[in-house]
């Protein structure tokens, strides 16, 4: 086959490029690699516009990146456009595909660039981000673009695409800016890549957790309250109960200590922190008797604070802290999404306080501890590596020390990883847990993360062997990443079909008749004792209506109590996830209902 691009220097750089500047490199071939997924969905967002500029001729355009889920063009055009259209849009691309254009490429100056975009001010504004002199122009048919490309020699490559969502964009990101419409599509080298992905989309759609989290009554948002802050129901407190309970102890029996730090700290602490200057943009802040506090980003601080309340001997490390720790982030409004991104959010947030050499042991054991918990949801994970962003504290060779130490303790231990460059937190390396859903959707959940800066800004200390000061290793590290977003994973992961340990109701009770509702409140009560959570559904429907929205609610078992139930002592129970009815005594039945809730341990 032939190529569609080259990498060179670890860059892609299309054939159009590589002639004018003689550049040679490896052939990058139309597949479903990342690579020529690159070069292939940046071209189709191009194949779009084109189609956009034909059907709608006022239209201009933004910008139409390569994103996760495929690709977006933003723009403007006077008409009202709306889902419908996209087929229409899609039916011009695959015309033009058709025509089989060359896409050609062309440099000019700056100055040339401004006068001939001179009419449209979203390029303008386009031109005023880019910081070169020259700028290159891509020309398919009649239809050019300015943009830096690559992009594939001809338009013909362009057959396995579908447009997938209509949506509303800021310019920019920018709340302040105008509303452009923005366009999202997908594309694949071949017809079964593009089908199964499709599939997966509307089985995402169907398992959305905003959807189910409303049938199940386990969260809501309200206008009144607060875009990103969301609202647990009883339903999903129970849910989230049960998994802080099991985390909870699985946290005790790894030694680890809970504490909890205050939900606003003084400003000059984020400073010491570091914080204020490198993550500021993200925090809110409030005034108490005229001093600035900021509202907690991140609990590391408090933490600290714990471990300054003692003297420390290198006999007492590691010693680990951890939190369920509400945390307040600012989210650009137009990013917020279920409880996938919200601004107010809690972490199983954690730091160990080790010395140098407990490094890698604590890291194994906390990597241990991922795969506990993500192996019992069904999960699979990998894990990734990443180094120092562009705005960080700490000097080059702590970085170069603490993210040695990382890949130490992964490679002794054959784990295997990949690398992220530019990916860590300002305040040291990480490793960050993704982990892979039921139809296969990647999610970042988890991060280990290694620090030298924090205990040296706060001049942290123990005492050594010899009774000289040292200063510890903090290493912070959250497993679910946050109860919101991994709640939310799970949900759209089980389809609302979760699991009985975690189930926000374990049991269905119907009671057939009023004579019937004291046995039923009787196993409720036992229930209780073990640990377990019922409803029981006594309203005043009919029998099978009351059966008909147990099984909508997914509760994972029902019960129905009649005369011989409370005659013999016994209940007739219907299984919903292996799908039997079976009769038990009534201490069978509490010991299976023991045993499915307990078979679960982290
Ligand atoms: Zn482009
Ligand atoms: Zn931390």
């Amino acid at each position: 086959m032939d190529a569609i691009a080259l990498k060179h220097n670890d860059e892609i750089i299309d054939l159009q490029t590589a002639a004018v500047l003689g550049i040679e490199g490896e052939p990058i071939e139309l597949d479903n690699s990342s690579d020529s997924l690159e070069v292939l969905r940046h071209s189709t967002a191009h194949l779009m516009a084109q189609a956009i500029k034909s059907l709608y001729t006022n239209a201009k355009f933004f910008v139409g990146p390569v994103v996760k889920e495929g690709f977006y063009y933003d723009f403007k055009v006077d008409e009202e456009i709306g889902e419908a259209d996209l087929k229409k849009i899609e039916k011009q691309m695959i015309n033009f595909a058709k025509k089989k254009f060359e896409i050609e490429r062309y440099e000019i100056s700056m100055e040339e660039a401004k006068l001939k975009f001179g009419n449209d001010e979203l390029k303008l504004d386009v031109l005023k981000r880019i910081a070169d002199s020259k700028v290159s122009i891509y020309k398919q048919g009649e239809f050019e673009d300015l943009c830096r490309g690559p992009h594939l020699p001809n338009v013909r490559n362009i057959r396995f695409f579908k447009l997938t969502k209509i949506a509303g964009a800021y310019r920019g990101g920018d709340s302040k800016n105008e509303m452009l419409t923005r366009v999202y599509g997908i594309a694949f080298a071949d017809k079964e890549s593009l089908k199964a992905h499709m599939t997966m989309l509307e089985e995402a759609a169907k398992r959305d957790h905003r959807k189910i989290g409303a049938q199940m009554k386990l969260f809501t948002f309200a206008e009144e309250v607060g875009a990103g802050f969301p609202i647990w129901l009883p339903a999903g407190g129970r849910l989230r109960a049960r998994l802080e309970n099991l985390l909870f102890k699985a946290h005790r029996k790894r030694g680890y200590e809970p504490v909890r730090g205050p939900e606003m700290l003084k400003s000059e602490l984020w400073k010491t922190s570091g914080h204020y200057q490198n993550y500021g943009e993200n925090m809110y802040f409030s005034t108490i008797d005229d001093v600035e506090f900021g509202i907690k980003p991140m609990n590391c601080v408090g933490h600290i604070k714990v471990y300054e309340d003692e003297l420390h001997s290198y006999r007492d490390l590691p010693i680990k802290y951890f939190e369920y720790g509400v945390v307040h982030r600012h989210e650009f409004t137009g990013a917020l999404h279920g409880l996938f991104r919200v601004r107010e959010f809690t972490q199983d947030d954690a730091h160990i306080f080790c010395t140098m050499d407990q490094i890698e042991e604590q890291i194994i054991e906390v990597v241990d501890f991922v795969d506990k918990i993500m192996s019992t949801f069904e999960f699979d994970y990998k894990m990734m590596i990443s180094t120092k962003p562009e705005k960080a504290v700490g000097s080059d060779e702590i970085w170069d020390v603490s993210t040695q130490a990382l890949k130490n303790a992964m490679d002794k231990n054959s784990l295997s990883y990949e690398m992220d460059e530019g990916g860590g937190a300002f305040y040291g390396p990480k490793i960050d847990i993704k982990i892979t859903d039921a139809i296969g959707r990647e999610w970042q959940c988890g991060t280990i993360q290694l620090d030298f800066n924090l205990p040296e800004r706060f001049k942290l200390e123990y005492n050594g062997e010899n009774n000289d000061k040292i200063q510890p290793v903090m290493i912070h590290r959250a497993i679910l990443g946050s109860f919101e977003r991994f709640i939310g994973i799970l949900t759209e992961h089980y389809a609302g079909e979760f699991p009985m340990f975690i189930a926000p109701t374990q049991v269905a009770i119907i009671p057939i008749a009023d004579t019937h509702k004291e046995y039923a409140k009787l196993l409720s009560d036992k229930l209780i004792d073990i640990g377990a959570d019922s409803s029981i559904y006594d309203k005043n429907d009919s029998l099978n209506k009351r059966i008909r929205t147990a099984e909508k609610s997914r509760v994972p078992m029902l019960i129905i109590i009649g005369d011989e139930e409370v005659n013999g002592k016994t209940v007739a129970v219907r299984d919903r996830r292996e799908r039997e009815q079976y009769n038990l005594s009534e201490d069978e039945f509490l010991k299976l209902i023991q045993t499915k809730i307990n078979e679960v341990n982290f």
